[in-house]
């Protein structure tokens, strides 16, 4: 059970409800899997067949786009084992030599958008794992895996859209060997603290001939055959490798384009003005109805107050919303960037008031006091 518990524990760190640990009789070692699955249960549910639609437009680079096959040449891509790429190029496409060894990028990537299109041999031969078989690592780690899955049969995780040994694909679109079939992939690097402990897991969003086969799935690990491997460091980035499985797969139009990270804001971008208390005598002023446009019998935003604090009511927003003072007329709004900035005239009554929220600025008039309004 100690074994167990350090699994689990493991585990935990992953982070992710689709991971569950089965523990299988005694003496069998504990599996897991995506949704509880043991890899490549024959048992699992095979994907339903749909039929991608019947042409496949060949996805033209964005202008920045990093071009890792143009039809022309293996220049982006070299050996696994570091010599040069010995893959054979045809006619705008190039195609595995079996057993000249694993083709990875030259370049490193890290968040991408990734388009491939291959064909599976044709006239197809060979059966299950056997059938048409390479297949896309991102990073160097996790396996999309290239499979003739047309009419032909082999245990769900290990399909064509699978991610290898982890998830099935949703369905099964796969066309014909011999014609060319897409892969559209988001894939989200795995992040990692300094220490090296996993954060966030991998994220990985696949399309077959235009149909969603991964919907931001999250490997549970690198790929790995009959064993399960944790998630480790490798780095922000990582090549593209594409599987010789010893199938002369055929590949063309290739290309990805980087993903930035989101940016977060910087504490001084957090940083707000603090809030002050002002006496309900003070707040009451403020309370009234406030013209949203100019035109006096149109919609109108409402604020009254709550306890020792405003609201404030849009006629399209009917939830009250908070109102913080961060002075005696300028109101913030917690959870958004909006400022209310009241106006008052020379009698010190107030008169209006500036609304500022994103890039828009709504100067709104007051038409009623509260004690108007509830007459
Ligand atoms: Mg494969």
């Amino acid at each position: 059970m100690t074994q167990l518990s350090t699994r689990l524990g493991i585990f935990g760190l992953l982070a992710s409800s689709a991971i569950v640990v089965c523990l299988a009789a005694e003496g069998v070692q504990v599996s897991s899997g995506a949704g509880g699955w043991r890899q490549h249960d024959i048992h699992r549910p095979k994907p339903p067949v749909v039929e991608p639609a019947s042409e496949l437009i060949a996805a033209k680079p964005p202008r920045d786009a990093v071009v890792l096959f143009d039809g022309k040449n293996l220049d982006a891509w070299k050996s696994a084992d570091g010599g040069p790429a010995k893959w054979k190029v045809g006619d705008g496409y190039f195609e595995v030599v079996p057993g000249k060894g694993t083709l990875e990028t030259k370049g490193k990537f890290g968040d991408i958008q990734l388009h491939v299109e291959w064909a599976a041999p044709n006239p197809p031969r060979g059966v299950g794992q056997d059938r048409g078989n390479s297949g896309i690592f991102l990073m160097g780690q996790f396996e999309i895996q290239v499979l003739d899955s047309y009419q032909a049969d082999t245990y769900a995780d290990g399909q064509a859209g699978a991610i290898y040994g982890e998830f099935p694909p949703l369905f099964n679109a796969s066309r014909p060997p011999g014609q060319w079939q897409s892969y559209d992939i988001a894939f989200r690097r795995a992040r990692f603290d300094a220490a090296g402990k996993l954060l966030e897991p991998a994220r990985v969003t696949v399309f077959l001939n235009g149909i969603l086969v991964q919907n931001n799935e999250e490997p549970f690990g690198p790929t790995s055959w009959l064993k399960w491997l944790p998630y480790t460091d490798v780095g922000d980035r990582g090549p593209i490798t594409l599987q010789d499985h010893r199938h002369p797969v055929r590949f063309r139009n290739i290309w990805l384009r980087e993903l930035p990270e989101r940016p977060a804001p910087t504490t001084e971008q957090l940083a707000r003005p603090n809030v002050i208390t002002l006496p309900d005598t003070v707040l009451d002023r403020y309370t009234g109805q406030y013209l949203l446009n100019g035109d006096s019998g149109g919609a109108k935003a409402t604020i009254t107050r709550e306890k020792n604090h405003l609201v404030v009511t849009f006629p399209f927003r009917p939830q009250p919303l908070v109102m913080e003072p961060i002075s005696e007329t300028v109101f913030d709004m917690p959870f958004t960037d909006g400022r209310f900035t009241f106006r008052k005239d020379e009698q010190v009554r107030v008169t209006g008031v500036l609304f500022r929220i994103g890039d828009g600025e709504r100067d709104m008039k007051k038409v009623a006091s509260q004690t108007e309004k509830t007459k």
